[in-house]
């Protein structure tokens, strides 16, 4: 491996970190700016021609693209965004914006999510540019804002308007590469999917009054409180799907659980045996999803509620529809149905890219070619990423990367929007050079 490179994307992650792109949902957080404004300058001087697409102010997102030899080849896509999560700094036992190089880990709110491979993507491109290896196929960077928040000041809006120039055939993006010690030796997890989104807004109604003389009232909080709990408590059908089939593969555990979790009989025997971490995750990726995460309602505390608000996360699986989670409503809500009004808050079906493409077979050449050589599994991934916006308008979109053994499965989800998110020098490595190998082989 280059130690140059690595070098420059150790740098160019903690200036990343540094500028503080966080981004909370609301309009005008984010400043991805910043981040857009320092990858220009990196990338700049190579006789690359930039764009920079503003559709909110501040949230800019930044694209170069490298012309290959054969306008006719497929394009590739290094797709990194550029904003990150809040923190909560008392978590923390290093500042979480410092960026800071402690022994063989940069330490900060974006180091595996996903300022690591914006960085180290960044750094591929610019090498392939300054050295002028061109490839067939057009290479595009693509260095997006608002993947935190949907897409809404990012990949969503700008793929519609802005195909003609973000347009790419592949895509390599968010997240994969974590090393998975399975039953038959290493593999990698890349992802192919990802589940659908169905959040909703559930309105439930009662009769307003005085709030000394609630008896035999039709309060709109109890009745709401009801919802949740049925929500909570309601236990959808288990699917097992060929992409948890190759996850479960891979899996290090006790044979029995690992038969048992892809078994719709034993499935819920074989999660309760797993770590709390490890449960969740098998869980969404067998089961249509139902987290109620917001309420409100209520005006005074001498009044009656006559209106509640729920705001409900669903995640649907593969192949389910608007009319699925309707029907899946119904049956968690019973005889409370009628009560409820139900409006869509945001829609999106689940995505899958096949793996019969020729990026997947230079995946996994590249990939068994690396220190540690494994060979790679299309996983899924149960939260939202811009994938999905590729994925819905023809592209094959892979979340790639490859970390070392030093970061653990558990470990990287811990770090995940968690306290303490650092990632490692070797990681980085890896990651950089990967770029470069698939790069290497994909027109070949
Ligand atoms: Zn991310």
């Amino acid at each position: 491996m280059n130690e140059q490179l690595t070098g420059e994307t150790v740098e160019l992650l903690q200036a990343l970190i540094r500028n503080q792109c966080v981004n909370d949902g609301s309009i005008d957080s984010g400043d991805e700016f910043r981040n857009a404004e320092l990858l220009r300058d990196f990338l700049e001087g190579n006789g690359l021609e930039f764009e920079t697409f503003e559709p909110t102010p501040g949230r800019t997102s930044l694209v170069a693209r490298y012309p290959g030899t054969d306008p006719d080849a497929p394009s590739l896509c290094l797709m990194g965004h550029t904003d990150v999560v809040p923190v909560s700094p008392d978590g923390w036992s290093n500042d979480p914006f410092g960026g800071e190089l402690i022994g063989d880990e940069v330490w900060g709110r974006g180091a595996v999510d996903m300022l690591n491979l914006t960085s180290s993507m960044a750094v591929a491109f610019r090498h392939l540019v300054r050295t002028g290896q061109r490839s067939k196929g057009d290479l595009i960077y693509f260095a997006v804002a608002d993947e935190e928040a949907g897409g809404i000041h990012g990949a969503e809006v700008l793929l519609d308007r802005h195909w003609d120039v973000l347009g790419a055939d592949y895509v390599l993006t968010e997240f994969g590469g974590i090393p998975v010690n399975g039953p038959e030796g290493a593999a990698l997890m890349l992802t192919t999917g990802e589940k659908g989104v169905a959040w909703r807004r559930l309105k439930v109604r009662g009769t307003p009054g005085h709030g000394s003389r609630p008896y035999g009232t039709d309060n709109a909080l109890v009745t709401a409180s009801e919802v949740v709990r049925r929500l909570a408590d309601y236990k959808p059908a288990a699917q097992i799907g060929h992409l948890w089939r190759q996850m479960v593969s891979v899996m290090d555990l006790d044979e029995e659980v690992r038969d048992a979790l892809t078994d719709t009989e034993k499935l819920d025997w074989a999660i309760g045996q797993l770590t709390p971490m490890v449960a969740a995750h098998a869980h969404a990726c067998t089961h249509t999803t139902f987290s109620p995460n917001v309420i409100h309602g209520g005006v005074k505390t001498n009044v009656i509620p006559d209106e509640v608000e729920i705001d409900l996360d669903v995640r649907t699986l593969p192949g389910e529809t608007h009319d699925d989670v309707q029907a899946h409503l119904r049956a968690a809500l019973g005889d409370l149905a009628d009560r409820v009004e139900v409006d869509v808050i945001a829609e999106t079906a689940a995505t899958e890219s096949t793996t019969e493409s020729p990026l997947w077979q230079t995946l996994a050449k590249a990939v068994s070619a690396a220190p540690g050589g494994s060979r790679i599994i299309p996983s899924l991934v149960t939260g939202g990423t811009d994938s999905r916006f590729y994925r819905n308008k023809g592209a094959v979109a892979y979340g790639a990367g490859l970390l070392s053994p030093s970061v653990p499965i558990e470990e990287f989800n811990r770090r995940f929007h968690g306290h303490d998110e650092r990632i490692d020098i070797e990681s980085l490595a890896l990651t950089t050079q990967l770029w470069l190998d698939v790069v290497a082989d994909l027109w070949n």
